[in-house]
């Protein structure tokens, strides 16, 4: 009796997995022609100087609206395209639909692109990088590089060579999500990064929890003692927004300054006088 339950448990495992895994191919075959087929959009949130509210430039975050499930979220098709290696194309394109954007605007904002492992361990991901600058005539000082920790530690000699490349161009490069999977501090000290990108689950409770309070404290202390600029992802509150302007974290991202947009509802920003444009503005 105990083996055959057992067995009964294993096949609904085994089945329930199974459904699993046709649902990813299916969502695989989908985002294959997702592209062509003008399904993906790219949103834009802004980023801000804590202290003034300036708006100092926007992450391209991808949308996909597929024709029968609607919105699906980038944390459930960005680890397909990763796995499937359709983030190859997939990161090409919002690369240099980002460059094209930010190209457009009036102003000299910065755009932030999120790039992959796959994409930084790719031979020539620096050659691409360029050659999206030189297509839209984008300045290199105006982009700014995504990656996780997670995505250097798979050849870490490599990515560190990768790097150095970018930097080469004049592109700067933000270490996101900071704080989860294999934060290492020694990761700060031997990788070129320009910013460290605060993980907004530690943002959630900074002004409740003493001790995650100290622990963005001493991010912020770190940042300061390696010349790093420090943005805090996910800002919900005012009192979020205090305490980080209180400590002097440099910048801020989250839904109290604006959530991920279409480009054209930040006109009066991308076309205005950015200087004068507050963060309380959206
Ligand atoms: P990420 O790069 O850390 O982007 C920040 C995520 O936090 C975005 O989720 C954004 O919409 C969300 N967010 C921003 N402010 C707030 C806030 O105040 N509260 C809350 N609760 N959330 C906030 P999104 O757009 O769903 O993207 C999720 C992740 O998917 C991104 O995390 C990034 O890792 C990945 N992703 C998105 N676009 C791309 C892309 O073009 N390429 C790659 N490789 N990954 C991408
Ligand atoms: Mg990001
Ligand atoms: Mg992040
Ligand atoms: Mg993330």
């Amino acid at each position: 009796r105990v083996k055959s339950e057992g067995g009964g448990t294993y096949r609904f495992y085994e089945s329930f997995m199974g459904a699993d895994v046709r649902e990813r191919r299916l969502i695989e075959h989908d985002l294959r022609l997702a592209v062509a087929r003008s399904e993906i959009e790219v949103a834009y949130q802004p980023q801000a100087e804590t202290g003034t509210g300036r708006i100092t430039g926007f992450e391209a975050l991808l949308r996909w609206r597929h024709p029968e499930r609607g919105y699906v979220s980038p944390s459930t098709f960005i680890p397909i395209a990763e796995e499937s290696g359709i983030i190859m194309n997939l990161g090409e394109w919002v690369l240099r639909e980002a460059c094209r954007e930010a190209a457009s605007w009036s102003q000299p904002l910065s755009v932030a692109v999120n790039v992959s492992a796959m994409q930084i361990h790719a031979a020539g991901f620096p050659a691409t990088l360029q050659a999206a600058l030189r297509d839209t005539g984008l300045s290199a000082g105006r982009l700014e590089i995504e990656i996780t920790e997670t995505a250097l530690i798979r050849d870490p000699a490599r990515a560190l060579t990768t790097l150095h490349a970018i930097k080469e161009l004049g592109v700067r490069i933000a270490m996101d999500d900071f704080g989860t999977g294999y934060s290492s501090l020694s990761n700060l000290r031997a990788f070129p990064f320009d910013r460290i990108k605060i993980d907004r689950s530690f943002i959630k409770s900074i002004d409740k929890d003493e001790q995650t309070a100290a622990i963005v404290r001493a991010v912020l202390s770190l940042g300061r003692g390696l010349k790093l600029l420090v943005t805090a992802e996910g800002v919900e509150t005012d009192a979020e927004l205090a305490f980080l302007q209180a400590e002097a974290c440099h910048e801020v991202q989250g839904f109290l300054v604006a959530r991920p947009a279409p480009i054209w509802t930040f006109a009066a920003v991308t076309h205005g006088h950015a200087a004068s444009q507050k963060a309380t503005a959206a």
